[in-house]
């Protein structure tokens, strides 16, 4: 941006009209901490409005009691106009949260149109309704389950993937009828804004979609609170999922919750080194290191270590920072400087405890980048498995290599975690790696790959990696109410 230019505005979207007033957020490029946008900011008063909105769109029944073709029909629209508006969508993304136009165009953004198409698909085919087998005791009855939406549904999302992960929680629970208050990330909001309004042109009623950015503890938690909202999705960290969670105790709302992790790539003795140093370093360093589910604890045996770590170190080294716009960038900064200092912490903890940084280990500049949030990729060999580098969430693109002996303690060392949302197991022996998986306590096992999200398959975590999943067949489950509906047939002839 050059000096004197006017940066875009984005104002809230809720009962599909602009709104604005009050506070705004500053949007900054990640790459160079200049200013490239600002957005409307809400808080409390905000998400009462939006709550208000969203109810009476429900009630008007032009979304809640459509037929499910043609809700499906509006979210494949959407996703077509998505698909025509790829280029200007992946901007608004890489504008914010500073990912690489690669990764945006392949995922954050590449990802967003067949996962709704999914979603649409799913809700054709969504039984509304299922007889229950014929009561005979205690009386002569039938009962049909009706799966009814819930009404108001809040969404709140974190910034590593803006709208896909929002499209995770809001995409299901339109499918089948609810309306839905988004508060995406505050520096990230952009892009759900702008889908907003591309889903109103593309037939969404009004008030059925709203988006009110603003600050976590302000708008996020009286979303999270509010009695007129009758469920919660969220995407964020651990801290903050128990903050949520408490937050919707108060009105007893079913949360979905998608957390933290700290997942493990278990290398097996018999693993390929010519896939498995790759994709340990894929796993890792994607997007710097800014996805919940990389794979951040490399564990060795002992007969693999020296030779894998040279491999990888070699490797590791060609990788390219830089302009996020250019296609042959690998990986772009992180998000913000609060969240370099947080990594810059942690890596400083690494060698204060007494690992070895054999690569990187620190801040990175990147020429013509001055004022970016740049790391350099980070590997630490000689990490305990108690250190505080494998054991808290970094969020950067730093992975910590711990040796094992035997095959059960690498198991072991897998899941001495608090988190399960993710692992990987590589190995030559498909047999092997199915056994190793089966004792993996983790939301996902991927056997000689990583980052395998496929909207066909249910993702989310255990123990304090979350609650509940999305994606996958059941992905609009969580989204409806189950409702009995008992028809006595005692007093009937027949
Ligand atoms: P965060 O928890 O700080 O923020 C997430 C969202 O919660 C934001 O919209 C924020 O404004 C909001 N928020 C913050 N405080 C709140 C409060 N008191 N009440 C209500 N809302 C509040 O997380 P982040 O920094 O945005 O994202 C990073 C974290 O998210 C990492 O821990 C990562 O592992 C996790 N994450 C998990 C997944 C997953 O699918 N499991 C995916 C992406 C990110």
């Amino acid at each position: 941006m050059t000096a004197g230019t006017r940066v875009r505005h984005f104002p809230m979207h809720v009962g599909g009209k602009a709104v604005d007033g009050g506070d705004h957020l500053e949007i900054r490029d990640p790459q160079n901490g200049e200013l490239v946008a600002t957005a409307a900011s809400g808080g409390a008063a905000a998400v009462d409005a939006a709550v208000d909105a969203a109810q009476a769109a429900f009630d008007d029944g032009g979304w809640s009691r459509a037929t499910p073709a043609h809700r499906a029909s509006v979210m494949r629209a959407v996703a077509d106009r998505l698909g025509e508006r790829l280029d200007e969508m992946v901007e608004l993304e890489i504008m914010a949260n500073g990912a690489t136009v690669r990764q945006a165009t392949g995922f954050h953004v590449g990802y967003c149109a067949p996962h709704l198409e999914y979603f649409a698909g799913l809700a054709e085919r969504y039984e509304f309704e299922t007889p229950m087998p014929r009561a005979t005791f205690p009386v002569l009855g039938q009962s049909t389950l009706r799966r009814e939406p819930i009404g108001v549904v809040g969404a709140i999302a974190p910034w590593n993937f803006p709208l896909l992960l929002s499209l995770w929680k809001f995409a299901p629970a339109l499918a089948v009828g609810n309306s839905v208050i988004l508060k995406p990330d505050e520096k990230t909001p952009l892009s759900a804004l702008e889908f907003a309004r591309i889903a109103e042109e593309c037939g969404l009623p009004p008030g059925v979609f709203n988006v009110v950015p603003g600050p976590g503890p302000d708008a996020g938690a009286r979303l999270a609170s509010h009695p007129g909202v009758g469920k919660i999705g969220f995407t964020g960290s651990t801290d903050v999922g128990r903050e949520i969670m408490r937050l919707a105790s108060g009105t007893v709302k079913a949360v979905t919750l998608e957390l933290g992790g700290k997942s493990p790539a278990l290398v097996l003795d018999d693993a390929d080194l010519d896939i498995a140093v790759d994709g340990v370093l894929y796993g890792c360093m994607l997007y710097s290191g800014q996805v919940c589910e990389s794979m951040t604890r490399l564990l060795l045996p002992d007969s693999l270590h020296d030779e894998f770590v040279e491999r990888m170190v070699a490797r590791a080294s060609t990788i390219q920072l830089g302009d996020t716009r250019d296609w042959e960038t690998d990986m772009g900064p992180v998000v913000s400087a609060k969240q370099k200092d947080r990594i810059l912490e942690l890596i400083q903890s690494g060698k204060d405890e007494g690992a070895t940084a054999v690569l990187g280990g620190g801040e990175a500049h990147v020429e013509g980048y001055q004022g970016g949030h740049w790391i350099q990729p980070t590997i630490f060999t000689g990490v305990r498995n108690d250190m505080r580098i494998a054991r808290e969430e970094i969020f950067g693109p730093v992975l910590s290599v711990i040796r094992y002996g035997s095959e059960a303690e690498g198991v072991a060392l897998a899941n001495d975690t608090q988190y399960g949302l993710a692992s990987s197991v590589w190995s030559r022996d498909n047999s092997r790696a199915l056994d190793v998986a089966e004792k993996i306590k983790a939301g996902s096992v991927w056997i000689n790959d990583a980052h395998q999200i496929n909207c066909e398959v249910p993702f989310g975590g255990y123990k304090q990696s979350g609650v509940g999943r999305e994606l996958g067949p059941r992905a609009l489950d969580p989204y409806v109410e189950e409702k009995n509906v008992h028809l006595d047939l005692s007093g009937t002839r027949d």
